[in-house]
């Protein structure tokens, strides 16, 4: 972990940065050699706009992976943020009188040059409808936002249902990359961990799962482990609507 300045980060690898920010929320910082890539803003008390451009000799951009507010919070220190189309009425809701600066939407499946690198943006719908990753091709690097938490939601705000979690996961299996990053972690986890949450939902028991409240919901706790990880999917009874993927 280095210091510098007001943040803390710690190096995935050269180009890639975990910048924590406050309440154990992570923004990730991508450079290239013509351009930078901001994903999240936390939730912006601290001048992020400060830190990032004292690390950087290139233009950068700023997307948002969704729209939760501990994600977008400092997104008002910032003149222009992207995030994908779908997720922009989330993001406002959040903000309310804060969207102060221009709002352009990302096209998901588009690539983004940043001269060096390449970043693939992926649909991860599940956690929410418009939840974005980006795959950085070079280094074989996923980097999810809340899409893959090992404690991943699906509840509040545009979450989706389980069955629509289950074929995000499975898609992304199918993608060429090794190791992944999370919103809420400093640590580089390797894909096969993604098999845990994939598990989780084919082996769910509503009367096995525990219930708890979460921020106000009535949620059900599903936990699974095994060599490749463990999996927590904290889910509302609503989310099974649908039935489950089996
Ligand atoms: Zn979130």
């Amino acid at each position: 972990m280095q210091n510098n300045g007001s943040y803390e980060y710690t190096e995935i690898c050269d180009s890639i940065w975990q910048i924590k920010e406050d309440d154990g929320v992570y923004c990730t910082l991508v450079r290239g050699s013509e351009l930078a890539v901001l994903i999240d803003t936390g939730f912006g008390r601290r001048n992020l706009k400060a830190f990032v451009e004292a690390q950087l000799t290139t233009p950068y951009m700023v997307i948002n992976s969704h729209g939760h507010p501990d994600h977008v919070g400092g997104n008002h220190w910032f003149d222009t943020v992207w995030a994908a189309s779908e997720e922009w009425e989330i993001i406002r809701r959040f903000q309310e009188d804060q969207v102060a600066y221009e709002q352009k939407e990302l096209p998901v499946g588009s690539q983004i040059s940043l001269g060096n690198l390449h970043m693939d943006i992926i649909p991860l719908a599940g956690h929410t409808r418009g939840s974005i990753g980006f795959l950085v091709k070079e280094q074989g690097i996923l980097i999810a936002g809340d899409a893959l938490n090992e404690q991943l939601w699906l509840f509040n705000d545009g979450s989706l249902s389980m069955n629509a979690l289950y074929h995000t996961l499975q898609k992304t299996m199918e993608l060429d990359f090794s190791y992944y990053l999370c919103g809420h972690s400093s640590e580089k986890y390797p894909k096969e961990k993604i098999s845990a949450h994939i598990k989780n939902i084919e082996n769910l028991r509503v009367d096995e799962s525990s219930k708890r409240n979460t921020l106000g919901f009535e949620t059900y706790c599903s936990a699974y482990s095994d060599l490749h990880g463990s999996s927590e999917i904290l889910f509302t009874a609503d989310k099974l609507e649908q039935g489950l993927p089996y």
